[in-house]
């Protein structure tokens, strides 16, 4: 099996140059990546269903033949719409096909067709729109294998690609799970496995095939993680000879909590040890007071004669940070700068000049501080706030601003201790499990849509005060895109209800900028009433918001409804939180009743995690891991299984050494340079 990743796909008949660079496009560069391009789904073909017992959104097999007259019309720019219908006997669907002239000749009268393709129903019933079509009579594979694409490589070049590649699997493959794992975990070989992932005969040789590729592939996943945690044992960190905390603690206006106290202490001890650059996760939830950590760690370091580089993921929040350690170290001879990528260029070339020249101490900025221009004198620690919004790439090219600097991450995602092993295999972690006292408890209603006049209302109430308000609109229909979703309802929520104020919109497709600008208005008060899809989460401080409403409520994870709730309830007003939720399943509702019960961050952690395994808290790439293929994330009986397997290798040999784990530290290479970066 290794040496097929030796062999560019190139090789392969019918894939030219060109044909090659999609393939590279979607990561395939050789004959072994293409072998582990799993399908995405499959087609079954075997199994039509009966006209009456399809419903919208089902992607399904028909049979029959047509039923009506065929009917062309022309659409705006030069385009064509094709109606039939076809009846299985029973019942009648309408055919839509777009853009294809030579459907009236391909489809014939009197003959029997498999349709496959997505119902959609619309007010005149359920039609599927350019279905795939076969001949009823012609003999085809049950399941078809259904690749993601790119544009320009269609599904039957990568069929066509895959039936050679699995032609050129030796008899004997190399496989990286060794035999008497496999034994013991009553899992089936890779050869047996990579060919009935792409042309399964059965389900059941479908779900072993894809067992053991899950399996696989959290294990490799694990391990890498493990392995690098080992990697920074060994290199050297750039040190701390004095402990500076209590001197730190005294410029805070506040007292710290307990929590803060012991991770402000977790961090200097692991500066002050030296032998290993830290490597520390700070996890607290939003508004634990994690800043002022991340603050007391740059302060030994500027005290120690090395420079903290601070990186935040948007430019508001960058500058919020810079304006509090700008605050916090103004009677000392500290001096903190700012680099984000909107300040003029003369600006920028003069702090990257006092970075180089070592005049700044600490420095907050965006990526702006990863860019090659970006030069310290003498880096001695990175941090990265809001962890889940930067990759492990990114991480990897602050810290290769220093040498050997120490790393700290903070994030605000609390995360089960039972994921936090996968997740953040790498990292030491302190716990940040209190909040600051004499925080007003943020009151969390759940409503259905009935009472929205009334909470629209109450909502106006706070806007009359003074105070400003957030809308959350998720993606209604993943069809839809979030800019549809967010301008839309804002701009309906413009025009009628709240016409009389002042109103932003917010989305994640909006250039960085425009967020950003967004952002600040709503910040200023220039704009009081806020309509965003999520990109709010990230943690900008507002403290006159007051209320947020949250539509759809049911659609979004427990976890992310605290990220959201969070955003309210930082100063001193009461704070309210709207769930808005017409959902009828129980399950549903109890899953949001428990956000009405608590505002403890782990407490909804755990309960999400109960209520609906652990999606969510790996949901789009969040934490900068390696991209999967295959393991859902969401199956704990696998995360489990895999954790307990990594073990029993762990326990036969530590650092993966001996011929029988060849195979898996290839595999772990080939995982960690494929995500864009070294994980370190
Ligand atoms: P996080 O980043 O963890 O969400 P921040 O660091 O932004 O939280 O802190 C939230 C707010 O709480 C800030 O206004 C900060 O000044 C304040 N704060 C932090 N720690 C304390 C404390 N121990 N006592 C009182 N206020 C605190
Ligand atoms: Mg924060």
């Amino acid at each position: 099996m290794a040496s097929l990743f030796e062999i560019p796909i190139r090789t392969l008949k019918g894939v030219g140059e060109k044909k090659a660079e999609l393939f590279h496009k979607i990561g395939i560069r050789s004959v072994g990546d293409l072998l582990y391009y799993f399908p995405r789904s499959y087609e079954d073909w075997s199994h039509p269903v009966m006209i009456s017992d399809v419903k919208g959104g089902d992607v399904c097999c028909i049979r029959g033949k047509l039923s009506a007259t065929m009917r062309e019309s022309r659409l705006p720019g030069n385009r064509i719409m094709v109606r039939a219908e076809v009846s299985d006997g029973y019942d009648a669907m309408r055919l839509v096909f777009f853009n294809n002239k030579y459907i009236t000749q391909m489809l014939k009268y009197d003959t029997e067709y498999l349709f496959y393709g997505k119902a959609t129903k619309d007010f005149s019933g359920v039609q599927m729109i350019s279905p795939e079509f076969i001949r009823a009579d012609s003999n085809v594979s049950s399941f078809r294998p259904v690749y993601s694409l790119t544009a320009g490589l269609t599904n039957k070049a990568v069929q066509n690609a895959v039936s050679q590649a699995l032609s050129m699997l030796p008899e004997k493959v190399a496989d990286p799970l060794p035999e008497y794992i496999r034994k013991k975990y009553n899992l089936c070989d890779l050869r047996r496995s990579i060919i009935n992932i792409h042309t399964p005969q059965t389900s059941v040789d479908y779900e072993k095939a894809r067992h053991r590729l899950v399996i696989e592939e959290l294990l490799v996943l694990s391990l890498g993680i493990r392995s690098l945690k080992n990697q920074h044992k060994e290199a050297r960190g750039t040190n701390i000879s004095v402990d500076y905390t209590d001197e730190f603690v005294s410029l805070l206006p506040f007292k710290p909590t307990n929590a803060q106290q012991r991770a402000m202490n977790d961090c200097s001890n692991d500066m002050l040890n030296g032998k290993v650059p830290m490597n520390r996760l700070v996890q607290g939830d939003v508004g634990s007071g994690k800043t002022a950590i991340a603050a007391c760690a740059c302060y030994n370091m500027a005290k120690n004669g090395m420079q903290s580089a601070f990186m935040a993921p948007t430019e508001i929040l960058a500058e919020q940070h810079f304006a509090t350690l700008q605050k916090l170290f103004k009677d000392t001879n500290i001096s903190v700068g700012l680099l984000t990528g909107s300040l003029t260029a003369s600006k920028k070339k003069k702090i990257r000049e006092q970075l180089e020249n070592g005049d700044i101490d600490i420095v907050v900025g965006t990526h702006a501080l990863i860019t090659e221009k970006t030069v310290f004198k003498s880096l001695g620690l990175a941090i990265t706030d809001e962890q889940h919004r930067f990759g492990v790439a990114q991480r990897s090219r602050l810290l290769a601003k220093g040498k050997d600097p120490h790393l700290l991450v903070m994030s605000a995602t609390p995360i089960p201790r039972t994921l936090a092993l996968i997740v953040y295999g790498d990292l030491d972690i302190s716990i940040v499990d209190e909040v600051p006292p004499g925080r007003q408890p943020i009151d969390t209603l759940l409503i259905n849509s009935d009472k929205r006049a009334r909470a629209f209302k109450f909502i106006k109430d706070q806007l009359d005060k003074g105070n400003r308000a957030y809308i959350v609109c998720p993606l209604v229909d993943e069809d839809e895109s979030e800019l549809a979703a967010a301008e839309e309802y804002g701009a309906e929520l413009m025009l009628q209800e709240f016409s009389d104020y002042p109103v932003g919109i917010i989305h994640g497709k909006m250039k960085h900028k425009d967020k950003d600008k967004t952002m600040r208005e709503f910040a200023s008060g220039e704009k009081q009433l806020l309509v965003a899809t999520t990109v709010i989460e990230v943690g900008v401080d507002v403290p006159s918001a007051t209320i947020m409403m949250i539509e759809n409520a049911e659609r979004f994870g427990l976890s992310q409804l605290h990220q959201l709730r969070g955003r309210v309830g930082r100063g001193t007003d009461k704070s309210y939180c709207i769930l808005v939720s017409d959902s009828t399943s129980e399950n549903t509702m109890e899953r949001l009743r428990v956000m009405t019960s608590t505002t403890d961050g782990f407490k909804i952690a755990d309960e999400d995690l109960r209520l609906r395994g652990p999606g969510d808290f790996f949901g789009e790439r969040q934490h900068g891991l390696p991209e999967l293929k295959i393991a859902d994330i969401s199956d704990m009986s696998s995360l489990y299984l895999s954790q307990d397997i990594a073990q029993d290798i762990l326990d036969d040999s530590p650092d993966l050494s001996g011929d029988i784990y060849k195979g898996l530290r290839s595999a772990i290479r080939r995982l960690f340079e494929k995500s864009n970066g070294t994980m370190n």
